[in-house]
């Protein structure tokens, strides 16, 4: 067996232990380069990669490996950032793990459940323990958690309403996998307002009301998604009115969504909006500032991405109108982080919000902040300020002799960008930047450009700060 094969065969059998989501971020592009002495030393493509698998891998992939090779007795790690996706060293894991099954959908959207009842499958991604909250969808969230626990009692029908994209698919769904947790044997049915409606449609042209009505009676829970566009459809108001009772008489629980309360519900029946009134009815409400940071900070976990508290904050304090909008933010952010390597600021993540609606709205603080720095022409001394501020680290330090890392990077980029994109003379940069000579300046350009060939992060910082600046 090759190195290759060897350390193939290693993953795939780490991956039922540590899931596939876990191999496909910290396993491409790794790579086994030797084995002697019974030290096996393993190459990883980041340095950020390196504390990650000392403390959460190290002892899985070292039992792995000696159960496939006995005479491996320890593991050194080693960053080479020449480890990539043309590297033929290292193992393209997507190429052995196509499907992320973990964060996607299942691929089969509906299971059949005992007695022929077709439900929509649950997403595993909607809990009740991830759903984030906050004062505006406490109750919301209480009165699900509670029916999770004791299905068909106090709160039936539970009828949860609000605007577009506040989290009532999350709670439903959510609400459905709580109780299958529970109790694995109860059958749990999800469906939308229109399936529920084709369903209907197509029982009526093959004549066969009973057969519809017969596939309700061993549903132990129904979820109802959106019942709003049961609107004027009569017939389709009808049947749900049978299966309603029905499961209501057996001490069954239905759970209902809707974008607007009962009594708003002007184009359905009366006896239906008099049924959800009897039971408990809670509306979810858009998060405040505080909850929803939070999820952002959640979502960002689970992409298992970094971003600054101000630049969470400012996507926050602008999209105060849907969970879904701020999410599709977001998402555009960390696009933006991992392919076009730019870490985001908030001036970069204000274009994105721009793109979705017309205004940006400031944080007090930061208009004058943005403004001034296209006002002014870019000097060295704006870029010691831009640059110092970008890695929150003292001027006085970068102006200063500190030789540690993070005084010399930023020291050194800001050189670097004074050179290739102000084209002031070596001299002259190095009097700026505490009376250095030019050949320190010269070693710091060249520093950065051999930095900028391996490290990806440094890349990013680059791009943001000539972002912030408006150079180009
Ligand atoms: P609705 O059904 O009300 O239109 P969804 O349930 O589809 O809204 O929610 C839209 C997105 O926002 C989903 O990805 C959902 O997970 C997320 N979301 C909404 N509210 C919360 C919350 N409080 N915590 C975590 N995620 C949330
Ligand atoms: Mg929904």
């Amino acid at each position: 067996m090759s190195h290759k094969e060897l350390w193939l065969q290693i993953i795939l059998d780490l991956e039922p232990k540590i899931n596939r989501a876990n191999v496909i971020t910290w396993f491409r592009n790794t790579a086994l380069f030797e084995i002697k002495e019974g030290l096996m030393k393993v190459g990883l493509p980041l340095p950020m990669f390196l504390d990650w698998h000392v403390r959460h891998y190290m002892k899985e992939t070292l039992e792995t490996a000696q159960k496939i090779d006995p005479s491996i007795r320890n593991i050194a790690y080693v960053v080479d950032t020449g480890l990539g996706e043309k590297d033929s060293r290292g193992i393209d894991v997507l190429k052995h793990f196509p499907e992320k099954k973990v964060r996607k959908l299942p691929k089969k959207r509906e299971v059949v459940l005992p007695g022929g009842i077709v439900s929509k499958m649950f997403n595993p991604r909607y809990q009740l323990d991830n759903f984030i909250v906050g004062p505006e969808n406490r109750l919301a969230h209480a009165a699900c958690t509670t029916v999770a626990k004791y299905p068909g009692e106090n709160y039936n029908p539970l009828f949860i309403y609000g605007g577009v994209g506040l989290g009532k698919t999350h709670l439903l769904q959510g609400t459905g996998n709580a109780l299958l947790q529970n109790d694995p044997n109860c059958v749990v049915m999800y469906t939308t307002t229109e399936a529920f409606t084709n369903e209907v449609i197509d029982c009526i042209q093959a004549r066969n009301m009973n057969r519809f009505r017969n596939r309700y009676r061993k549903v132990d829970t129904l979820i109802i998604d959106d019942i709003q566009f049961i609107a004027n459809k009569e017939r389709t108001q009808e049947e749900f009115f049978h299966t309603f009772n029905t499961l209501f008489d057996a001490g069954k629980q239905v759970i209902i969504s809707s974008d607007r309360s009962p009594h708003e519900l002007t184009l359905l029946s009366e006896r239906l909006i008099s049924r959800f009134e009897s039971g408990m009815i809670v509306d979810v409400k858009m998060p405040d500032l505080e909850t929803r940071m939070a999820i952002l900070q959640e979502r960002c976990q689970e992409a298992q991405v970094i971003i600054s508290r101000d630049v969470i904050e400012f996507i926050a304090f602008n999209i105060d109108y849907s969970v879904r909008a701020l999410e599709g933010v977001l998402q555009r952010v960390i696009a933006q982080y991992e392919l076009e390597h730019m870490t985001p600021t908030v001036n970069s993540v204000a274009e994105i919000i721009k793109h979705n609606q017309k205004e940006v709205k400031w944080i007090p603080g930061y208009s004058e902040k943005a403004e001034a720095k296209t006002k002014y022409a870019i000097t060295i001394e704006s870029l010691v300020t831009s640059v110092s501020d970008y890695y929150q680290v003292p001027k006085s330090e970068v102006m200063g002799t500190a030789r540690n890392r993070e005084f010399m990077v930023p020291r050194q980029m800001i050189m670097y960008l004074a050179k290739t994109k102000l084209n002031i003379s070596l001299s002259k940069i190095g009097e700026h930047i505490g009376n250095r000579n030019h050949t320190t300046v010269m070693h710091a350009v060249e520093k950065i450009n051999q930095y900028l060939k391996k490290d990806r992060q440094l890349l990013r910082d680059l791009n943001a700060i000539k972002k912030e600046t408006g150079i180009s």
